[in-house]
């Protein structure tokens, strides 16, 4: 789950990472009272107002703008607040930005120069083990600087069970050229920014740039945040951090109904119970000339109302031209299946795209006569070739595969 910038940024301050200080607002003219409760609190008297959608890029995108009074700070916000924001991350339809946060300016002139490093903490999943992944090129797209500076980004790998160690916080620091107080501004970071990240079960922290300021602080300006779903039950206070205006609309509903549901590009619709399956059965759709339009896994127990609710979030993507249920009937029977698939047909009522089912397992026969029986524009099948088979066909009657 992907949370916003103020919101990661207000979790790593409860583990003592320093930040960019911010408050966020949801007017222009909320905007104008947080950058005056920002001068009181921090002395500072320029802002930077930053568009909270879950991308990166805003910056190049226009969703970054310093502020250097508070008409501007209005001004600013204003047209920030309700613009269709298009980064490199957010597709050409880009995302409606619904909060800004108006933070201080950090990058002041004072005694030695600014300097923007690159930070983030993830699991390396080869290694088992969590990797910090650091550079001195920061600020900019860490993908250009992988490509054509692979040797300046360093890896530095953490075992869960020892967690960091003090000598890699320091040889971090080292690497990254930070001397004297930020040097030991550095250290902390590291050190705070790693316990945040294993304390909340987070699968990402990302922080692009990490500054050192003029007077030799090191703080986070950015920070992206990917927690670790499976794990949100034992965070029950971050349920409140989701923001459903940054989701898929049909994703979100598929999780309402307990459906794992994530869209795709392509044209034919799939649901089936057990996520191996449907991996299987996207490839099937693919050998038959078709693109799968969405993975959806309904679990274990597929009755009527989850048959149900998967076609109708199915049905919602116009791109889908035909559905293939692929159902194996071992915990449920494949009988109840298809009265299942028959029921929600008729509540649905027109469905304009041909289906597929393919039921195996206890009953399979049977549930196959129920389809056939029904009467309604649904192919039955028992074997995966056959529904392939079908695929086909009912793409080529359309002139698509
Ligand atoms: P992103 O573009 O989505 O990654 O958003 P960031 O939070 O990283 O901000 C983008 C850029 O805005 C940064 O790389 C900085 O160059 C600039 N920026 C951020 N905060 C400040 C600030 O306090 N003062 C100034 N002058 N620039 C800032
Ligand atoms: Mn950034």
């Amino acid at each position: 789950m992907n949370i916003h910038e103020y919101q990661g940024k207000d979790i790593l301050k409860r583990y003592g990472v320093r930040v960019q200080e911010g408050i966020v607002a949801d007017t222009a003219e909320e905007a104008v009272e947080a950058a005056k409760k920002l001068t009181e609190q921090t002395g500072t008297s320029w802002y930077v107002i930053k568009a909270q959608i879950h991308a990166g890029g805003r910056g190049k995108g226009g969703g970054v703008k310093l502020a250097k009074n508070l008409e501007q700070v209005q001004e600013i916000a204003g047209n920030i607040i309700g613009m269709q924001l298009v980064t490199k991350q957010t597709g050409a339809e880009g995302r409606k930005v619904h909060k800004v946060l108006v933070a201080q300016d950090v990058y002041y002139p004072g005694e030695s120069e600014t300097k923007e490093f690159y930070m983030s903490v993830l699991l390396d999943r080869a290694t088992g083990k969590n990797v910090i992944i650091y550079t001195t090129e920061g600020g900019m797209d860490i993908e250009e600087v992988a490509e054509a500076h692979p040797e300046k980004i360093h890896k530095e790998y953490i075992d869960p069970r020892v967690g960091l160690q003090g000598f890699q916080a320091r040889k971090i620091a080292f690497n990254l050229g930070v001397e004297g107080e930020a040097f030991k501004e550095m250290v902390k970071f590291v050190a705070a920014l790693y316990k945040a990240y294993d304390d909340t079960d987070s699968a990402m922290f990302e922080i692009n740039p990490v500054l050192k300021t003029s007077d030799n602080k090191i703080l986070a300006v950015d920070a992206k945040v990917t927690l670790d779903e499976n794990a949100l039950y034992r965070h029950k206070d971050f349920a409140a951090l989701r923001d459903t205006n940054e989701e898929d609309p049909l994703e979100v509903e598929a999780s309402a109904s307990n459906l794992n549901y994530v869209k795709l590009d392509g044209n034919v619709g799939c649901m089936v119970n057990g996520a191996g399956l449907a991996m299987a059965t996207m490839d099937i759709i693919k050998l038959s000339g078709g693109e799968p339009a969405n993975f959806l896994d309904v679990g274990g127990g597929a009755n009527a109302q989850t048959v149900e609710a998967g076609f109708r979030i199915i049905l919602k993507d116009p791109n889908v031209k035909a559905i293939l249920i692929n159902i194996f009937g071992g915990i449920v029977r494949c009988d109840r299946v298809a009265n299942g698939v028959v029921e929600a047909y008729k509540n649905i009522g027109d469905i304009h795209v041909p289906i597929i089912v393919r039921l195996q397992g206890t009953n399979a026969e049977e549930g196959a006569r129920i389809i056939d029986e029904s009467g309604l524009k649904v192919y039955s099948a028992v074997l995966l070739k056959d529904a392939a088979q079908k695929v086909k066909e009912v793409l080529a009657e359309q002139n698509i595969a």
